[in-house]
């Protein structure tokens, strides 16, 4: 049954104001509202899993800021460390003992890394990273895929170019095309587009980064079996593997998708999670190859607030929580089973929907495919139906992410009751979509 749209008058009035601060009124795009109906809601507060707006509306949150907060929302833990940690100052731009602490805590639980460097955004990681690559392998030329999201550094804005072409072409103005001539994009899942590459440019390519669960673009899950095969052609070709694992990472387990696959990457990209909600990004490898960066080596990379010991107050917070023992086991399985309630639903009323999840993701692809592993995959018309299924949920008290391109996250917060009621609102809401 249709139900009346949400009073949303303070954020527009808020909307309104701040369209004369911020281009689009806004600091990221995607939180324009663009993709789905209504004006952007302003958020007030969260707890736990709830989130609410300036209207005072109340959603249970399946956005979770974009990833960070596996542990829910203010979380007791990691707002007290936080704190405490302020009262003592908030940035010195000298080393800190935080920072080894929170070094510690990922390093001794996690084999694929050996020495890490702390950076402040998921773009920073993933820029010093390929920087990183192209200084090790003295080599200028990155491969990356349609469908995956780096952050918004100039190399990576770079989208496939038409035809058998595999040269990018750039995805945003601004970027030179001298730059997006070094990136080379091909598709997913594509075993002989990623050979020709490698035959195309020889000798050239100083890095391939991949999600390795990509999920930026829908959740286009790939098999461990192509994911292997991208490993071996890298090692064949001298090429280093970046995992990027800004959403993965701490996500899908403490060592992310790495040894989800159990497959070790050159070099690891962070973000996210790694932070607690505070803007931290980190990027890690073997101590041979971090020793190529400055003071020691002769790749630059710096940052005033790296390592900033508010942020990582926040992140030894919460992966201290992260390394419990039956986290992810409890996490995951709460996922499956609410994944699981959906799909049982879908399969009694014949709509044409899929829940794909991994871990403690999950994303509703509006399709009758029974795979989705590259961005040509998705038709981008199914989009309709998850801007109708958007405002039907966030009418009924549960946000998610404001475009069908956006996976949800399931956080330790989320209560079995939440869940229950998110359950029930996505059938009503499904309902309402395909009637
Ligand atoms: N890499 C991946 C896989 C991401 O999902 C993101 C952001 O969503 C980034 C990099 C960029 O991170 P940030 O937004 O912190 O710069």
């Amino acid at each position: 049954m249709q139900i009346p749209d949400i009073s949303r008058t303070k954020s527009a009035e808020l909307y309104e104001k701040a369209k004369t601060y911020f281009p689009g009124g806004v600091n990221s795009p995607v939180r324009a509202f663009k993709s789905v109906y209504g004006t952007p809601l302003f958020i007030e507060k969260g707890d736990g899993s709830h989130i609410w707006d300036a209207d005072g509306n109340e959603f249970i949150d399946f956005c979770g800021s974009w990833g960070p907060l596996i542990l829910g929302h203010n979380r007791a833990s990691v707002r007290e460390k936080v704190m405490e940690v302020m009262q003592k100052g908030m940035s010195f731009g000298a080393p800190t003992a935080l920072e080894n602490e929170l070094a510690e805590l990922i390093l001794s639980n996690n084999k694929y890394i050996q020495k890490i460097r702390f950076v402040s955004s998921g773009t920073e990681a993933v820029m010093s990273a390929i920087r990183l690559a192209r200084g090790y392998t003295k080599r200028d030329k990155i491969l990356k895929f349609e469908g995956c999201y780096h952050g918004h550094t100039d190399a990576l804005l770079v989208k496939a170019g038409s035809g058998l072409v595999t040269f990018g072409e750039t995805s945003s103005a601004g970027v030179p095309k001298a730059f997006a001539d070094e990136t080379i994009v091909v598709a997913l899942n594509d075993k002989d587009a990623l050979l020709k590459a490698f035959d195309d440019f020889k000798d050239q390519i100083a890095a391939v980064i991949i999600e390795p669960i990509p999920a930026n673009n829908g959740l286009l899950l790939q098999t461990p079996e192509y994911l292997n095969f991208l490993r071996d052609t890298c090692i064949q070709n001298g090429t280093m593997l970046i995992f990027d694992e800004v959403i993965s990472g701490f996500r899908v387990g403490f060592e992310g998708a790495a040894a989800y696959y159990n497959i070790q990457p050159d070099i690891i990209t962070y973000g996210k999670i790694i932070g607690g909600g505070l803007p931290v990004g980190a990027y890690g490898a073997s101590a041979e190859v971090m020793d190529h960066i400055s003071p020691v080596g002769s790749v630059y990379q710096a940052g005033t607030l790296s390592g900033n010991p508010v942020a990582m107050a926040a992140g030894i917070a919460q992966l201290t929580e992260l390394l419990q023992p039956g986290f992810y086991e409890e996490l995951h399985d709460k996922t499956a089973g609410f994944v699981k309630a959906i799909e049982a639903f879908v399969a009694e009323r014949g709509y044409e929907l899929k829940v794909f999840t991994i871990g403690s993701i999950f994303w509703f692809a509006f399709t009758g495919k029974e795979t989705i592993s590259s961005a040509d995959d998705i038709d981008p018309q199914s989009m309709l139906k998850f801007k109708a299924m958007h405002r039907e949920l966030i009418n009924r008290g549960i946000y998610l992410g404001p475009s069908g391109y956006e996976v949800g996250f399931i956080s330790a917060a989320h209560t079995t009751a939440d869940l229950e009621t998110t359950k029930t609102a996505i059938f009503d809401s499904l309902d309402i979509v395909f009637e």
